[in-house]
């Protein structure tokens, strides 16, 4: 029997090029040569990369499909929490390709790079004052890469004071890449409970802090999206033991132009331009951790940095206390180019704007899922709100049957089972790129999965149903990948 090429209407298949290529078919034609035929020896040549014969529209077709199959935020919702995966606004795509930015040399001399470094020294400003800190380095590519630099500053800055500090706190609410950052540098993770409502106890930081503690590492909001209260008690505990405090800036969407982040006593932090200030993230693109700090270890930031002087930009190479490069040149440029035209095109009053929205759509889904999913801590959430599948589990529905049920219904899944500290999570992030009455849909259709999981749970179970590929056994899938198809 012959098949069309789709199964389930346009949802088209999609064979290997291997297994589409005829011998001979070719995606060019070139005119009859003008010179005399050179025969060359094979055996230099040997058997060449076994590569398919193909047509240009073969191709055109086979990668056009292909990405048809990739869901982004371009697409729909993308509820991903802990991640802010928000629309991020054509015109700084384009600004990012203008030719004499898209083009500029790394290696070009400073005065023939008066632009980029205006760019550069500008965002290091802008981001300066978003955060309310001293100096700002853009280096680092990721937030990991952010807290990394951040940590061997600390390092470098306790090597300078002649005191050995080893160990590091780090609450449970924290990001899986923050005691990763610390142990690359040598130090030992002593693991924070939180309290009961979610947030960091004082009095339990206390306890923990002592002279042989570098500080603590802080998300904030938390990764439970809940502001940490008691910030400026706990920085002020550290700072009285003579430590420094961290701040994984990660969640900026949430607080940007409410919270001057210097004045919670933080002396670090790092800000996800790819999440917060619009760089299309994810599978592992390009992205941008800058660190921004206070005076007090600014001397310690990676060279070079952008300075303004009488004869225009110039680069700092030379910084006696500086831990050095943490990448070459200087970071992702186009990354930097987003946020600087985001930043630009928003203004500091949308830019508060923007959390403000972030913060309402997050309080928003909480409240109308309140009685559709159990809520890990009931107390007022910032831009995430955390859900659990314990009203489920009755009916032995799970998180991932939920999860995967949402895909059925084109949504791309929550982060699941993450943080780690609540059984079960379901953590939905929705941001204020999305308008109400698509939050409205989302909610509708978590409703009807909630009260699907009451009646026809194996549904749900075997969820996804009318994907091109099912449920996968995951552990296979992370440890045996199949690449070839
Ligand atoms: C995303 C995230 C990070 C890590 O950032 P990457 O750019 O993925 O390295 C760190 N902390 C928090 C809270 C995050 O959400």
């Amino acid at each position: 029997m012959t098949h069309g090429p789709g199964t389930n209407g346009l949802i088209l298949e999609e064979p290997l090029l291997w297994e589409k290529g005829k011998p001979g078919r070719m995606a060019y034609s070139m005119p009859p040569s003008d010179v005399p035929e050179e025969t060359v020896d094979e055996e230099l040549l040997g058997e060449g990369p076994d590569f398919p014969d193909l047509g240009e529209l073969d191709v055109v077709r086979h990668y056009t499909r292909l990405s048809q199959w990739n869901f982004g935020i371009d697409t729909g919702m993308y509820p991903l929490g802990s991640c802010t995966m928000k629309y991020n606004p054509k015109i700084n795509e384009k600004m990012a390709a203008t030719p004499g930015l898209a083009s500029a040399h790394p290696l070009l001399e400073p005065e023939f790079s008066q632009g980029i470094l205006k760019l550069h020294y500008e965002l290091q400003e802008y981001l300066a004052r978003i955060t309310g800190m001293d100096a700002v380095s853009l280096q680092p590519s990721a937030g990991a890469q952010g807290e990394l630099t951040a940590m061997l500053m600390f390092a470098a800055y306790f090597r300078k004071k002649n005191e050995k500090r080893t160990k590091i706190l780090i609450p449970d609410t924290a990001h899986g890449t923050n005691p990763a950052s610390a142990a690359l540098c040598g130090f030992t993770s002593i693991p924070l409970a939180s309290g009961e409502k979610g947030i960091l106890d004082p009095a339990a930081v206390k306890e923990l802090m002592d002279d042989e503690t570098v500080g603590i590492m802080v998300t904030n909001p938390n990764t439970l999206g809940l502001f940490e209260e008691h910030i400026r008690e706990i920085t002020d505990i550290v700072h009285e033991r003579g430590g420094l405090v961290y701040g994984d800036g990660a969640n900026m969407n949430a607080i940007m132009g409410i919270v001057d982040i210097k004045r919670c006593g933080i002396d670090a932090v790092h800000l996800n331009l790819h999440k917060t200030f619009s760089t299309p993230h994810g599978g592992g693109g390009p992205g941008s951790g800058p660190i921004c700090v206070t005076a007090e270890l600014a001397p310690y930031l990676p060279v070079p940095r952008v300075a303004a002087s009488d004869n225009g930009y110039i680069l700092e190479t030379e910084s006696e206390d500086s831990i050095g490069r943490v990448h070459g040149f200087f970071g992702n440029v186009s990354v930097l180019i987003r946020a600087y035209s985001y930043i630009l095109s928003m203004g500091p009053a949308n830019l508060k704007k923007a959390s403000q929205l972030a913060v309402l759509n997050g309080a928003y889904v909480k409240a109308r899922l309140l009685d559709t999913f159990a809520l890990a801590y009931d107390r007022p959430c910032m831009h995430e709100c955390v859900f659990s599948d314990a009203r489920q589990q009755p009916f032995k529905v799970t998180t991932l049957d939920m999860a995967k049920r949402l895909i059925d219904h084109g949504y791309h899944p929550p982060t699941i089972y993450f943080p780690l500290v609540v059984s079960g999570a379901i953590m939905v992030e929705p941001t204020e790129t999305e308008c109400k009455d698509d939050l409205d849909t989302f909610i509708e259709v978590c409703k009807t999965i909630a009260q699907e999981a009451t009646k026809e749970g194996e549904r749900l179970r075997e969820a996804p149903s009318i994907t091109k590929v099912r449920r996968l056994d995951e552990t296979q899938a992370a440890r045996k990948p199949c690449l070839t198809g």
